[in-house]
């Protein structure tokens, strides 16, 4: 793999840049020595400044199902933008998506467009306070929900013996500079273990306005949920006068096309959305029913942003659900099935290598993980097992070879519907020889 124009944009970068780039993931964290810097995306492919040509697993973090340039997201955008770019007004647009993600969702009665996922999570918790008057919120560890400050608690792994007991596990705040009170109404449960959410419900059930989740582990590999239990959560929440927060920022137009909550039979009080909405454009959204949606009307809650449903992102978005629906939804059954493929064939390849490494998956999202655990339940599984430095070195291992898996090392990486069969045989070829050069 050549190196030289990115080490030389390194070099330039680091003059006038943080850690050479925008987020501490793309950096040299992640990217040792550097990371390269990339000109071109196109269907599954990518290219660097040095003119290398990788397989993109990352996807934007998983914010591209139909892949980089789609030809019909181009013809639109380009359409569009001949009309501008952004009105902070009423939208044609806005209520074309909002009706198409209703029909879709079928849990749902109405929709609120934002960017981010992070603002999307900020605005339901604040929702949540508002319509039950309670103060305190309940996270899981190792749940992301962005880096608002109120939800930047027990996100990220950290060595066991720091986390107390799984009845009252200790809160540790991800970040510098949040203060106490910020995360005093956060909450921190043990997730996929029913008893533990109910003995906490039991107890405190009278001052917790929601329990929020993702539809799956997925800042942690992919961790997905035992048989039953977001049901069970669910249930939970109804018998505790709880409110059930269903953050689907990964996994909303992902999984299914209604979700995880399609994918789990759920009816989720508040459900928030982002990545795979926007096919690449910054497009995040609050969504619920009427009883719950209507309190951010008038301010209620309040909700404001300048860049609220970004014109040409909802552009995007309408195509992508064209796209990804059509055939009776054969976008979604085609991500899906690539997923699974890639699964398979990386754990049978795993093993063929005598390698510790076990890939667990739902659906388009996989990531493999080095344990020596037949299975990873949960975040003190892999808080506990997983060798993120041997992941560290499998994924750059996969880049000289020219497959991107990405190099944050509690992600996961994904499809799109533009990967090819030959992508994935490619990929596998390449994993094959990375895992049998990798020393065990
Ligand atoms: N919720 C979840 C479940 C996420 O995974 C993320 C991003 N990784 C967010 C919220 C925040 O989304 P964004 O990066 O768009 O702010």
């Amino acid at each position: 793999m050549k190196t030289e124009k990115s080490a030389k944009f390194f070099d330039r970068a680091m003059k006038v840049l943080v850690e050479g780039c925008s987020s501490a993931s793309r950096g040299p964290l992640n990217y040792s020595p550097h990371p390269s810097y990339f000109k071109k995306g196109q269907g599954a492919r990518l290219w660097d400044v040095d003119d290398n040509e990788f397989i993109d697993w990352q996807l934007s973090f998983g914010c591209l199902p139909l892949g980089h340039a789609h030809p019909k997201i181009v013809e639109v955008i380009r359409e569009q933008v001949e009309n501008g770019t952004h009105f902070a007004t009423a939208l044609e647009i806005e209520v074309e998506v909002a009706e198409m993600m209703v029909a879709m969702l079928g849990h749902v009665d109405k929709v609120r467009f934002a960017n981010t996922g992070t603002e999307a999570c900020m605005t339901a918790v604040r929702m949540a306070r508002g319509i039950t008057g309670k103060r305190k919120v309940l996270k899981f560890e190792g749940h992301y929900h962005g880096w608002y400050d109120g939800l930047l608690v027990s996100s990220n792994p950290q060595p066991v013996t720091t986390l107390g007991h799984p009845n009252d596990p200790v809160r540790i705040p991800d970040s510098s500079g949040l203060t106490p009170g910020s995360w005093e109404d956060t909450l921190v449960s043990v997730w996929n273990d029913i008893d533990a959410l109910e003995r906490i419900l039991k107890i405190r059930g009278h001052e917790i306005a929601c329990v929020m989740m993702e539809g799956a582990m997925s800042n942690m590999g992919v961790i997905p949920a035992k048989d039953g239990y977001l049901k069970q959560v669910q249930e939970l929440c109804r018998k505790y006068d709880v409110l059930f927060y269903l953050d689907e920022t990964v996994t909303g137009f992902r999984v299914a096309p209604g979700g995880a909550a399609e994918l789990y039979g759920l009816q989720p009080d508040i459900v928030t959305y982002g990545k795979a909405l926007g096919q690449g454009f910054p497009v995040a959204a609050i969504a619920g029913p009427d009883h719950i949606m209507e309190s951010i009307e008038y301010g209620k809650v309040l909700h404001y942003g300048s860049h609220n449903a970004p014109r040409l992102g909802l552009y995007a978005v309408k195509a992508m659900l064209e796209e990804m629906t059509k055939d009776d939804n054969a976008g979604f059954r085609k991500i899906t099935e690539i997923g699974e493929q890639m699964t398979t064939r990386l754990n049978a390849a795993a093993r063929d290598a005598g390698q510790n490494m076990r890939v667990q998956n739902i659906g388009s999202m996989f990531h493999p993980v080095f344990t020596d655990l037949e299975e990873i339940t949960g975040y003190r599984d892999f808080c506990a097992s997983v060798d993120l430095g041997k992941y560290a070195a499998f994924a750059a291992g996969m880049r000289e070879e020219g497959v991107f898996f990405t190099g944050n090392k509690i992600l996961h990486n994904l499809s799109c519907t533009a990967h090819t069969q030959e992508d994935i045989d490619v990929s596998i070829a390449a994993a094959t020889k990375v895992l049998h050069e990798m020393p065990k």
